[in-house]
């Protein structure tokens, strides 16, 4: 009976695995296309094709590098990026849903708004704070 209980968790757990994939991959590919399209308004031609292709092999350095304003809004994209691959990561190794900074878990709530969550609330509006004081003293 235990036993049977217990491989009924485990497929559970690797059902919200593979859901949880799917998720990210799905956010992964719209956000992706969110940057091309956006990048096909700044850039035309030749230049376009060559930052899409950059970007798909998650070269950003034209982005960052960029002096245009605009261009540099992408950036943005680029961290949400960043965030989905290291919560695939995460799924990987098991340790999603907890928090990197204090080790928490993470609410079932907000990991449905946001997937690739990688802190707790709490941890997170912390840092927000940080990065508003960064800024003011910019
Ligand atoms: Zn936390």
């Amino acid at each position: 009976m235990k036993r049977q209980k217990k491989d009924k968790d485990r497929d559970s757990e690797s059902e919200r695995k593979d859901f949880l994939k799917r998720l990210l991959l799905q956010k992964r590919k719209q956000i992706l296309a969110e940057a091309k399209s956006e990048i096909g308004k700044f850039i035309r031609g030749e230049n376009k094709q060559l930052v899409e292709t950059a970007l798909d092999d998650g070269d950003w350095s034209v982005v960052d590098l960029s002096e245009d304003i605009n261009l540099r809004k992408l950036s943005e994209h680029k961290k949400t990026l960043e965030r989905i691959d290291e919560a695939l990561r995460k799924i990987e190794e098991g340790t999603y849903g907890i928090c990197e900074d204090c080790g928490s878990e993470i609410s079932e709530e907000r990991l449905k708004v946001i997937p690739f969550a990688i802190y707790c609330v709490e941890c997170m509006e912390k840092r927000e704070k940080m990065e508003e004081f960064k800024e003011e003293e910019y």
